[in-house]
C-alpha cells in the first residue's frame, strides 16, 4: 500500500502551553481536528473561568485557515468547585477533568495528595457523565520510577474504581503492560490512550549507548515487553484505546541542560510515525479506528467529517529539523529510524 485516506484524527491529550510556546507550536497540530487540552499551565488551569479564557488565547493564536478546536480541561485540586466543573461541563467549555498526582510531572505542583478530598468533585462528575483524564502514576519517593504506574494502579485507580464505578476514567498516556490489562479487565467506564512516542521507544532507546533528554518524558519509557503490549492494545482494533500524542513542547535548552525536562514533541509527525507503526505490524486497516474513532466515541462526540492521506514513500524521509518558536527551538521527535510516511497536503 503506498496511501490509505483516514477520517481526520483527533489528538486526545495534548500539551500547548502558552504565550510564544503556545504561539510556536499550534501550527504544528495541523492534522488534527481536535485535540483535548492539558490544563497545567503556571498557574494551572482551575476553574471554568481559567478555561475560558485560556480557550480564548488558544483560538487567537490559530492561524489562517486552520480549522482546531481546543477541548478544554479543569485541572482537579483539592479545592476545586464540584459545582464549577458541573457548569463549565453543561455549557460544553470542558471535555474532561484532569487528575495530576502532586509532583508527578512538568507543573503538577498543585495536584491532588490525598484522593479521598476530592470525591464530591468526583460524584457530580459521575453523575454528569464527564471523564476523569488521569495521569496515572504515583509520587511517593519510595516507589522506583518505573513501577510508578503499576503501582498507582493498585493504590489509588483500582479502589477508586471501586468506589464510584460510575465515573469515566481515562487512563492516560498507558506506558504498562500492566496499565493495558487494567483496562482489558474492565467492563465498562474505562478507556486509555496511548502516545506514539511509547509505541516505539523502549528504555534501551531512552539510556543505553548515552542518555537521550528528547526520549525523557513521564511516565517513562519502559522495557521492551511494556511497549510490545501497547503496541498489540493500539493496533488490535479494541475502542478502548485511542490516540493521545502528548506531545510536549520544552525549548531546547530546557532539554538539553543539567536536569531536563520531561515531554517529547511529537505534534509534527506523530501521524506518520503511526502510520509507519501500524504498517510494521501489518494493521493500517486498524490505523483509522485508532486515531480518528474509537476517541470520539469515548468522548460522546462524532467523527471528524473531513479526511487525511497518508502517502508512503520507497526513501527515507529526511529527518526533522528544530521547530522555532519564540520562546526558542524545540526539537521534533526522531527515534533515528527511517520514517517512509508523511501526510500529504
Ligand atoms: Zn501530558
Amino acid at each position: 500500500m503506498t496511501e490509505i485516506t483516514l477520517t481526520r484524527p483527533d489528538d486526545w491529550h495534548l500539551h500547548l502551553r502558552d504565550g510564544a510556546m503556545l504561539a510556536g507550536v499550534l501550527p504544528a497540530s495541523r492534522d488534527f481536528a481536535r485535540a483535548i487540552v492539558m490544563p497545567n499551565l503556571v498557574p494551572p488551569v482551575v476553574t471554568a473561568k481559567d478555561a475560558a479564557a485560556y480557550r480564548a488565547r488558544i483560538l487567537a493564536a490559530l492561524p489562517e485557515g486552520q480549522a482546531f478546536e481546543p477541548l478544554m480541561t479543569l485541572y482537579l485540586t483539592e479545592s476545586t468547585d464540584p459545582a464549577d466543573v458541573a457548569a463549565a461541563a453543561a455549557s460544553g467549555l470542558v471535555t474532561a477533568v484532569k487528575l495530576y498526582p502532586a509532583g508527578a510531572t512538568t507543573n503538577s505542583a498543585s495536584g491532588v495528595r490525598d484522593i479521598g478530598k476530592v470525591m464530591p468533585v468526583l460524584e457530580r462528575m459521575a453523575e454528569i457523565g464527564l471523564p476523569l483524564c488521569v495521569h496515572g502514576e504515583v509520587t511517593d519517593p519510595e516507589i522506583d520510577i518505573f513501577d510508578r504506574e503499576a503501582v498507582f494502579i493498585e493504590r489509588v485507580l483500582a479502589p477508586l474504581r471501586e468506589r464510584l464505578p460510575e465515573l469515566r476514567v481515562t487512563l492516560e498516556h498507558v506506558t504498562t503492560k500492566d496499565g493495558i490489562d487494567f483496562i482489558l479487565g474492565a467492563e465498562r467506564n474505562l478507556a486509555g490512550s496511548l502516545t506514539v512516542h511509547h509505541l516505539i521507544l523502549n528504555r534501551n532507546h531512552l539510556l543505553v549507548g548515552g542518555m537521550r533528554p528528547h526520549f525523557y518524558c513521564l511516565p517513562i519509557i519502559k522495557r521492551e515487553r511494556h511497549r510490545a503490549a501497547l503496541v498489540a492494545a493500539a493496533t488490535g482494533g479494541d475502542p478502548r484505546f485511542f490516540l493521545g500524542t502528548d506531545s510536549a513542547p520544552h525549548a531546547k535548552d530546557r532539554k538539553e541542560c543539567d536536569c531536563c525536562a520531561a515531554g517529547v514533541f511529537t505534534a509534527p509527525n506523530a501521524m506518520p510515525w503511526l502510520a509507519q507503526v501500524f504498517e510494521t505490524e501489518g494493521a493500517l486497516d486498524r490505523l483509522e479506528g485508532f486515531a480518528s474513532l474509537h476517541g470520539p466515541a469515548w468522548y460522546r462526540r462524532a467523527p471528524n467529517a473531513d479526511r487525511i492521506t497518508l502517502a508512503r514513500s520507497e526513501d527515507p524521509l529526511p529527518a526533522p529539523a528544530a521547530l522555532e518558536t519564540g520562546a526558542g527551538p524545540v526539537i521534533v521527535f526522531d527515534p533515528g529510524i527511517p520514517l517512509h510516511w508523511r501526510v500529504r497536503a
